[in-house]
């Protein structure tokens, strides 16, 4: 039997579909296949590996029924995939969910985005690289201790939880948080106090990092008027999703000083970002790699591929979507 994989990944996964018995093609396109692209490539095989850019429709569905028996996506979400179809056509969908290490590399990440801002990292490299640098100056890029400062995190789930961990035991902050559910196991360990709006936690915290999920009660969880709550000397760290942020109302409130600095690893409207935020030396950008370590995308591959082999062996997928 046949699969195909939409676009080249860390190859563990892969090796595990072959040894199985089944013969794997790779597009050899290193980017997004078109939709012809997509459906030229994928004709008679029994199998598809899909990527989050992969906008699996009910027309692509409609032409894969007759041998496609899974399409196993290499990601948690699974948004890109018409799965309502999927069901009625009797294609499994799979994800790739519960992994602890993704966990920890978005928290390791956002820690490192912490840094980074109070540490003028990026500001450095530029100036450096730019040959600005004639000497040791005592002012110059002065950034802010994380030791002795509050961290507020909105959202204290998996990777919050891990972030604040890391930012107590490891940078003696102190950690405030708000959530919809109150951790009391977490507040004893790591002397972090609950407070009950995401207002009090942003007007005491010298950084905040967001972790919620995108929801409708997320949307815009930050705004103009939130911004202005903060400490003009704060910072904010987003790795969750970036409709949580009305990212003009950040990249605006960033021009005006109304908050000392931000890293974003997630933006409203990916892959673009605010036209404004490029212009600011106050924000560090990444492309949505908070969780791109290599053992994170094999581990992810390994989970897709195990999702395959059983539902090619005729067993039920282990990760069904939805
Ligand atoms: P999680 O479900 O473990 O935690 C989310 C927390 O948010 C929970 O404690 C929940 O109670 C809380 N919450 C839900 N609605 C809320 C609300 N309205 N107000 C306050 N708190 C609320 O999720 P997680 O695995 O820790 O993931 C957190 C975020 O990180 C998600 O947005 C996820 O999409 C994102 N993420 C990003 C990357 C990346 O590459 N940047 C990778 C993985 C996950």
């Amino acid at each position: 039997m046949k699969v195909f994989v939409t676009r080249k990944f860390p190859d563990r996964g892969l090796k595990m579909i072959e040894a199985a018995g089944y013969e794997v093609s790779v597009s050899p396109h290193n980017r997004i296949l078109t939709p012809d692209e997509l459906l030229s490539m994928t004709a008679g095989v029994d199998a598809v590996l899909t990527q989050l850019t992969d906008k699996i429709t009910k027309d692509v569905l409609t032409a894969w029924k007759p041998t496609v028996k899974i399409v196993a996506n290499y990601a948690v979400g699974f948004d890109n995939i018409d799965i309502v179809v999927a069901k009625e056509l009797g294609i499994a969908v799979t994800n790739t969910p519960g992994l602890d290490l993704v966990n920890e590399t978005v928290a390791e990440h956002a820690i490192s985005l912490m840094l980074a801002l109070m540490h003028r990292v990026v500001e450095g490299d530029k100036y450096m690289r730019s040959g600005s640098y004639v000497g040791w100056e005592p002012e110059l890029l002065l950034g802010d201790n994380l030791s002795g400062s509050v961290l507020g995190i909105l959202g204290l789930g998996r990777i919050g939880a891990r972030m604040a961990h890391h930012a107590v035991r490891g940078f003696d902050m102190k950690a405030v948080y708000y959530d919809v559910v109150r951790n009391e196991k977490f507040e004893n360990e790591m002397q972090a106090e609950f407070k009950a709006t995401p207002e009090e936690v942003l007007k005491m915290a010298d950084v905040v990092s967001i972790h919620v999920p995108l929801l409708p009660s997320t949307y815009h969880l930050i705004n103009a008027e939130r911004l202005r709550l903060m400490k003009p000397t704060a910072y904010l760290v987003n790795t969750s999703r970036g409709p949580v942020i009305d990212e003009h109302a950040l990249a605006e409130a960033l021009h005006e000083k109304v908050i000392r600095g931000a890293a974003l690893d997630v933006f409203e409207n990916e892959p673009l970002m605010d036209p404004l935020l490029k212009e600011l030396s106050n924000v560090i950008v990444t492309p949505h790699i908070a969780s791109a370590t290599e053992e994170v995308r094999q581990q992810m591959g390994e989970v897709a591929s195990r999702n395959i082999i059983a539902v090619l062996e005729g067993k039920p997928p282990l990760n069904p979507a939805g």
